[in-house]
């Protein structure tokens, strides 16, 4: 079968002819891959910043974000059957009995590092006409959401850190609106994120570098989202246009300064997210007393997510099956290209646009 693949040590993307995978157990499931999101992960690995070939291989099959449909299931197999629509998680926990967080079903938290993820870290990923995985890591969709389920895995980024921002801010009892919320940046990550900020009842901004008029400009406000250009407006000015800070920051850029300048938005008792890893950036020139000031004096948090669990992929393709009844057509319209397999390698270095997707769909039932 195609499967697209990146090489060690050469880091070359390139579409193999490799072996279809086949069940080892019974409660394996066979996918067919109907479509692969591509994202900066991909880009850090493309550039040596992340990834590793699973153990004693020379090459990694790519992509972690996926949806496909199923095509066999193993005989213990319960829950799923042929011709469902799946998506994948992405890691799989380490094998140390140390690791509470990866015993309890919660890899995403894991402490000892030796957890592997599909697609970016010690196993092979989704970018294949198929793959096998367990059924324990695999999540039914419904078939309405054929055309977007694609977005599950970025929208899971969100609903971890937003089930966290809860666990957070029930320090809080007495606050009885959710609030205000920024958004950094208006990639994929950030516009799904604004859907979930919207849907859990704040009043969403977003906050993003290119001026008006552009795409993903148009897309957060087509979901009634403004969208402010940070080379208009500074962060002191934008706090004075919303009428004071936020009570929620959800930074979705990996670039770090604009990360830290927006504590300067952020309300007493706020809480800032960061989602993004920067890749290399000139050092940053923090005012230290004024930052660990903001923090104490105004019992503000900041915390950083990873990957998400379980229950985050649940939670994600019940919002975007929400959002499409919301706002129709908006999710979909997230997506902005679709590009055959040969194309992963252009498609990691493309500007413009917000999702980029490779789709195997022409191998579809
Ligand atoms: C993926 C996560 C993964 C992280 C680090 C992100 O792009 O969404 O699942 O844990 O990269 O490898």
């Amino acid at each position: 079968m195609k499967a697209v693949a990146i090489t060690f040590p050469s880091r070359e993307v390139r579409v193999l002819d490799v072996p279809e995978p086949r069940l080892h157990s019974p409660t394996e499931v066979k996918v067919r891959t109907l479509e692969v999101g591509v994202c900066g992960t991909d880009q850090d690995i493309l550039k040596g910043r992340h990834g590793a070939a699973p153990k004693d291989e020379d090459h990694l099959i790519l992509g972690h974000e996926c949806v496909g449909e199923v095509v066999e299931v193993g005989v213990h197999v319960q829950g799923l059957k042929v011709g469902d629509l799946v998506v994948p998680r992405v890691r799989r926990p380490c094998p140390h009995t140390r690791c509470p967080a990866c015993r309890h079903g919660h890899p995403d938290f894991c402490v000892t590092g030796d957890y592997t993820e599909r697609g970016i870290q010690g196993a092979h990923g989704f970018c294949a006409e198929f793959f096998v995985e367990d059924a324990a890591y695999l999540h039914r969709a419904d078939d309405a959401l054929r055309g977007v389920a694609v977005l599950t895995e970025p929208l899971t980024i969100a609903e971890k850190g937003l089930r966290e921002v809860g666990h957070i801010q029930s320090r809080l009892p007495w606050k009885s609106v959710p609030g205000k919320a920024l958004v950094l940046g208006a990639g994929p990550v950030a516009q799904l994120g604004a859907m979930a900020l919207m849907r859990a009842g704040y009043e969403v901004t977003a906050y993003s570098r290119s001026p008006k008029p552009n795409e993903k400009a148009a897309a957060s406000e087509s979901i009634g989202v403004p969208y402010v250009s940070s080379k208009e407006v500074t962060v002191e000015a934008l706090k004075k246009q919303l009428g004071g800070g936020v009570d929620v920051i959800y930074e979705a850029t990996g670039a770090s300064k604009v990360a830290f300048d927006s504590l300067n938005v952020l309300e007493e008792n706020g809480v800032l997210i960061f989602t993004g890893v920067p890749g290399r950036e000139e050092p940053l020139e923090l005012q230290g007393a004024e930052v660990l000031g903001q923090l104490v004096l105004g019992n503000r948090v900041m915390f950083g997510t990873v990957n998400a669990s379980d229950g985050d992929f649940s939670a994600a393709l019940e919002d975007l099956a929400r959002f499409r009844a919301r706002w129709p057509g908006k999710v979909e319209a997230l997506i902005t290209q679709r590009h055959p397999p040969s194309e992963f390698a252009k498609v990691v270095e493309a500007k413009g646009g917000i999702k980029h997707v490779i789709t195997f769909q022409e191998h579809a039932r």
